[in-house]
């Protein structure tokens, strides 16, 4: 078991976490980020990304997360292939964190980016065919489906959104949901129920995503969840929107949380209830949950903890508080 001192400790390897530690490393802060158990983050476990700024040609997610690893590293930031499982903000900076490995982490400031997961069905078919006509993400892949059939999965307001949105891309646009009534908000029911691109499936669950001869998504099985007659369902594209959850059991009475258990920051801002303590990315964004998105946050959060540990070390009398860390 070693201890690791730092100025800042980053939480998670995606792009909130490597844009934090590009930041901070230029800021002399000699970050650290513990990757966790999926290094690179959510866009390890797609193809194609179009719309991350600076690529006039299409790239691909886990490429893009090499190259943002290989930056933060040549500016000077050091990984540690480790998962926290424990932390210990209460007493204020410096904090203390606890790898899977046994490994201890002091830090004056922290940046928590571990991110958030769809929800998936969890049916046969789902995980083979994911890239090949299964996705969650809709903002992300729907360019893919332009003028093909796709369907929607879910009955809240991202099943909602995410139709709506597939309407710019698809004529052909089917909503499943398990219930003869939706969860979304009625603003958002209306404009979906009213949309002509789109039609719904009541009381249809997908039982399992099959392939045609191509390799890619061909059609759904479906039972209704009435009269349990089971049914097939064509189409080129499904979009699983059963909703997400963030990486923040570790926090759990330690930093304020919604119901959805995202981590709550200043309005516009990192910034958690703890001084020091900073979120960034999906891990406390239920609404936008982009890359390009979950960087600029990164970025925000390292600017806000250069400016918490200035202010630490004028309280200091000028002795880094790292630095007196390390002495003890
Ligand atoms: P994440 O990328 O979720 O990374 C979280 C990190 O935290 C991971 O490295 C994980 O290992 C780490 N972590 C979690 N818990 C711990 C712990 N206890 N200890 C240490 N580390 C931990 N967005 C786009 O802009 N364009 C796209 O084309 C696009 N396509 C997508 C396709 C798919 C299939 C998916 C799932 C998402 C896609 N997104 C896309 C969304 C985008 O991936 C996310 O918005 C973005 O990755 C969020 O970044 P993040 O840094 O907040 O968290
Ligand atoms: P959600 O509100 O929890 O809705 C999930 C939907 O998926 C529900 O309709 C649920 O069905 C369905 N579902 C769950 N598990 C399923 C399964 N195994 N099989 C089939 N269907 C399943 O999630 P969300 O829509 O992602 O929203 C999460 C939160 O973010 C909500 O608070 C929401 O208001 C908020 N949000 C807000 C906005 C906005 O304000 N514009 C946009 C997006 C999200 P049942 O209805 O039968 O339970």
């Amino acid at each position: 078991m070693a201890t690791h001192r730092t100025k800042m400790l980053i939480i998670g390897s995606g792009p909130a976490g490597y844009s934090a530690a590009i930041y901070a490393a230029r800021a002399m802060m000699e970050p650290i980020v513990v990757q966790g158990l999926q290094p690179g983050g959510q866009l390890t476990i797609t193809t194609d990304v179009e719309n991350y700024p600076g690529f006039a040609d299409v790239i691909q997610g886990p490429w893009l997360m090499e190259q943002m690893q290989k930056q933060a590293e040549h500016v000077g930031t050091r990984m540690m292939w480790d998962t926290i499982v424990d932390v210990d903000i209460a007493g204020g900076s410096p904090f203390k964190a606890i790898g899977d490995s046994g490994d201890e982490y002091i830090a004056d400031v922290l940046v928590i980016a571990t991110g958030a997961q769809a929800k998936w069905l969890g049916v046969p078919g789902e995980h083979e065919l994911g890239g090949k006509g299964v996705s969650a993400c809709a903002t992300c892949d729907g360019f893919f489906y332009r003028g093909k059939k796709v369907a929607v999965i879910g009955g809240g307001n991202t099943a909602v959104e995410e139709a709506l949105y597939l309407t710019n891309h698809s004529d052909d646009v089917t909503l499943i949901h398990r219930r003869d009534e939706l969860r979304a908000e009625k603003i958002l029911q209306e404009r979906l129920l009213n949309h002509p691109k789109i039609s719904v499936l009541w009381n249809k669950t997908v039982e399992s995503f099959e392939a045609g001869p191509s390799g890619a998504l061909a059609h759904l099985n479906l039972r209704d969840t009435v009269t349990g007659d089971a049914s097939t369902f064509d189409v080129d594209g499904g979009f699983v929107a059963i909703g997400h959850a963030p990486a923040t059991e570790l926090f759990k009475g330690k930093l304020p949380m919604d119901d959805g258990g995202y981590l709550l920051t200043e309005p516009g801002s990192p910034k958690t209830e703890v001084p020091g303590v900073f979120a960034a990315g999906d891990v406390t964004d239920h609404v936008y949950r982009q890359a390009v998105t979950a960087a600029g946050m990164g970025c925000m959060a390292a600017l806000d903890a250069e400016r918490f540990l200035a202010n630490l070390e004028i309280d200091m009398d000028g002795h880094a508080h790292a630095a007196k860390e390390a002495a003890e």
